[in-house]
């Protein structure tokens, strides 16, 4: 249909991007990604208007993202919100490397030029009468069958040195090789100390796409290898300490996904976390400046790893106790669901890790009958008494339910 309405405005309209090299690859993607060889963003409303859906405009990029609400990518699956990024095909000229980009009309062949690797310079045509066909002048398909990363041009790195850090991610996540002279071109940008220029932001922007990915540890490992982790911040390295704590924490992560419990870790709190474990806490501030986090995400990383340091120590003496299930709720429930998985990770103890994954699987969720409602209508004053008779109760039922949580626990073992 956006070919269809291509036609009608009398503008060539192509899928591009990601989404055309997940096409080729037989991995399809959500992410739709259309560029407009005229102006995108009219199309971009029209096409709104016909589905019924929503525009944000950027018009200092002349790009829009047109959210559908009921859209179908794929017929073998329901159909579903779904976001369409729309850009106008231009040429851009960089005022000096690194900068935000002017732009300026152009084709689709320019568009494409200004993109990362080939791979993602592809696009298929979409208007009725050459619908499907594939535009490749850089080849793209060829690289693809070869299973290569490789930039457009030589100054791509000196444009944009966070496709260093993206060049390391595709090449893991497809099992792509870096092509040799863009390996090469990686390391003279690091030599000119490139990744200086960037902000913080977008580093940290680029390192949190890493650690959601699969095989973030390999892609750390191979930042590490390029030498991309010590670029980033000299205290920044994959020691064998660090290695073996972020595959713990791999493993864990992947027991807690198949868990589908909701929130959501999020990844970069705690590989930050993992990576600084051993860092003083100034230490750490200093990469939170770098990394350019905000003043709630920095908040959130030091309050984490203060509460992780207390729930250890709190944890070695619970485990020399008598290991009621209320002491450890009580000592957990102040510490964030990543706070808990990395001391699942840093803890050798197998009786320790058996406690929190049970914590984290069935004691967290437990939930009262009796409420602060049923209190009041007892007739009993509001105040802080109503938490401690809660937990007092809390603590009976978790200490009460000892016997069939250890039945639990010896069916784990
Ligand atoms: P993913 O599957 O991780 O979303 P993607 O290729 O769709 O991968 P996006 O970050 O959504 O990645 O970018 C969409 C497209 O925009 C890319 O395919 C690429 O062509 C282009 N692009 C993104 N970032 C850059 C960049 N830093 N330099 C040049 N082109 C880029």
């Amino acid at each position: 249909d956006a070919g269809r309405l291509g036609d009608e405005l009398g503008v060539p309209v192509y899928a591009v991007g990601g989404f055309v090299r997940d096409l080729l690859l037989k991995s399809p993607t959500l992410d739709l990604d259309l560029v407009v060889e005229g102006d995108g963003q009219a199309f971009a409303r029209a096409f709104a208007a016909r589905h019924q859906g929503r525009v944000r405009e950027h018009s200092k990029f002349k790009t829009a993202v047109v959210v559908l609400p009921h859209f179908t990518i794929n017929a073998n699956q329901p159909p579903r919100e779904q976001k369409v990024d729309v850009a106008t095909a231009r040429l851009e000229y960089y005022e000096y490397p690194a900068a935000l980009p002017t732009v300026e009309l152009s084709s689709i062949k320019m568009d494409l030029y200004r993109r990362d690797f080939t791979i993602n310079a592809l696009a298929v045509e979409l208007n009725p009468a050459s619908f499907g066909r594939l535009v490749d002048f850089f080849g793209s398909q060829r690289d693809i069958k070869d299973r290569v990363i490789r930039v457009l041009h030589s100054l791509s790195f000196v444009e944009d040195p966070t496709r260093m850090l993206r060049a390391v991610r595709f090449s893991q996540r497809y099992d792509f090789r870096i092509g040799k002279q863009t390996l090469r071109l990686i390391k003279n940008a690091l030599q000119l100390n490139l990744l200086d220029r960037l902000s913080g932001h977008r580093i940290f922007n680029e390192l949190k796409l890493i650690l959601n990915e699969e095989e973030f540890l390999q892609d750390l490992e191979m930042m590490q290898d390029l030498g991309i982790l010590k670029a980033i911040h000299p205290k920044l390295e994959m020691t064998p300490h660090r290695k073996a704590l972020l595959e713990e924490l791999d493993k864990i992560l992947t027991w807690y996904g198949l868990l589908y419990q909701s929130p959501t870790p999020r990844r970069w709190l705690l590989c930050l976390l993992a990576m600084a474990a051993t860092w003083k806490e100034e230490e750490l501030l200093a990469l939170t400046v770098r990394l350019g986090l905000s003043k709630k995400e920095e908040r959130e990383l030091v309050t984490l790893r203060r509460s992780v340091h207390k729930a250890m120590d709190l944890l070695k003496r619970w485990c020399a106790g008598d290991k009621s299930l209320s002491e450890l709720y009580g000592i957990m429930h102040q510490t964030p669901l990543e706070g808990a998985l990395l001391l699942m990770a840093k803890f050798d103890d197998d009786c320790i890790k058996k406690h929190l994954s049970l914590y984290l699987t069935t004691l967290r969720g437990i939930q009262l009958q009796m409420s602060g409602e049923h209190l009041m209508d007892m007739g009993l004053p509001p105040g802080p008494i109503y938490t401690r008779i809660l937990d007092s109760i809390r603590a009976a039922k978790l200490d009460g339910r000892a016997s069939t949580l250890a039945a639990e626990l010896a069916l784990a073992e």
